[in-house]
């Protein structure tokens, strides 16, 4: 096992860790305030194949491994935790399907403007009746000829109101009968479509939530993605992938607390000693440290298991799960070791606090990561 990175490794996390520290540091805390996603940052993002990090280069994208995929995410989440999710969603959940199920139409016509961020993409599975229990959502699509006729709506959507193309689950009906849940691939100007108001929430302030509505919109059966009576499994599969970018975000927002921690522990005096110098403090951080590097080595796991072609269902979980706790308690203790300026507005920390606890909810709960590694375990897959 090798646990150093390769120099193309080393080289993107400079690069991306230069940018997030030029580009995104001035404006994470702006979009946290005004609760606006940043076009500007969409548009830098673009310059460095931010969007388009593991799709191939004839489609325009920069073609890296998982490993790159995973250290995008925590130097960008270290710096705009917000802009970690835009980006790791569009790439994993929106981007990585098509790739992997869409047909030649459908990956000629929709990568190149998703790898260049001309089109942001989401993933949208979630419904008011349909959370956790991801297999009861109720969105139907009838089957009507060359098309399939959509109505229902959800929720949560990321990068809701600024992708131009959704990936929709819904259960489907065709003419002969057969019932199931498919996917679609729907364009933002489709007939139908209505995007809902934007979300406003306690963390991830910088990435855009809203509801879909669909009122009988008429997807033609180019745009279903694969094969229709899989549609369950691929999104199954494809949240195994998404969930590894989640992770990395929650190593990146842990990180960007320890090392404020550090810095300020180092810096503040009490008692006429740098407050580090106190073992209450000074285990703090070494908790912090252990916990975070464990937590990026279960990423890494899980990166370079997909990267071989191996089963990382499990290991997808137990990264996610165990990376956004980390993330969580990190960022709690980070606030305590600041005292009460850590309680301030004016510090970053409380930003990083608050955008901490989602990790464990979205795409799919800690409750829910648990249940998926017991199961396997169950199997026989200790
Ligand atoms: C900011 C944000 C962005 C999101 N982005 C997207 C997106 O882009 N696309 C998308 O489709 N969805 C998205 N979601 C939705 C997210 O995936 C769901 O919120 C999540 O899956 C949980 O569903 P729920 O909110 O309905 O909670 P529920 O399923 O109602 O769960 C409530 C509680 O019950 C627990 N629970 C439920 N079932 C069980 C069980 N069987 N065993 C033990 N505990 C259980 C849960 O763990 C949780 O603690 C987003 C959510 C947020 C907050």
């Amino acid at each position: 096992m090798d646990f150093e990175l390769s120099e193309k490794q080393k080289l993107v996390r400079s690069k991306i860790r230069t940018f997030a520290e030029d580009i995104l540091a001035p404006v994470a805390p702006v979009v946290d305030k005004e609760l606006r996603f940043s076009w500007e940052t969409a548009k830098e993002l673009s310059k460095i194949n931010a969007w388009g990090i593991q799709i191939p280069e004839k489609y325009g994208g920069a073609c890296l491994d998982s490993i790159s995929f995973v250290i995008t995410i925590e130097e960008i989440s270290r710096i705009c935790p917000s802009t970690g999710l835009n980006v790791s969603v569009h790439n994993s959940v929106g981007a990585y399907p098509i790739l992997e199920w869409g047909s030649e139409e459908q990956k000629d016509k929709f990568l190149y403007d998703i790898a260049t961020g001309k089109k942001l993409a989401a993933f949208t599975w979630t419904e008011p009746n349909a959370g956790s229990d991801a297999a009861g959502i109720e969105s139907i699509a009838v089957e009507d000829g060359n098309h399939y006729i959509l109505n229902g709506s959800k929720i949560f959507v990321t990068n809701g109101g600024v992708a131009s193309v959704f990936l929709i689950g819904a259960r489907y009906k065709r003419e002969n009968g057969e019932k199931g849940i498919g996917v679609f691939i729907v364009e933002k100007d489709i007939d139908g479509l209505e995007i809902g108001n934007l979300e406003d929430k306690l963390g991830m302030r910088g990435s855009s939530t809203t509801s879909l509505y669909f009122h009988d919109i008429k997807i033609p059966k180019a745009n279903v993605l694969g094969n229709i009576s899989e549609g369950f499994k691929i999104a199954m599969k494809t949240l195994d992938v998404g969930r590894i970018g989640i992770a990395a975000q929650s190593v990146g927002i842990a990180q960007a607390a320890y090392e404020l921690s550090v810095k300020y522990s180092k810096g503040r005096i009490q008692f006429n000693r740098p407050i580090v110098q106190f073992q209450g403090i000074s285990f703090k951080l070494a908790e912090m440290a252990t916990n975070i590097d464990a937590a990026r080595l279960l990423v890494y796991r899980a990166a370079t298991l997909r990267d071989k072609n191996k089963p990382f269902s499990k290991e997808s979980a137990m990264c996610k799960y165990y990376a956004s706790e980390v993330a969580k308690d990190v960022t709690r203790e980070a606030i305590q070791i600041h005292g009460g300026y850590g309680f301030m507005k004016d510090l970053t920390l409380e930003r990083f606090y608050r955008d901490a606890p989602v990790l464990s909810i979205y795409e799919g709960t800690n409750e829910i990561m648990k249940t998926i590694i017991a199961r396997q375990i169950l199997r026989g897959n200790l």
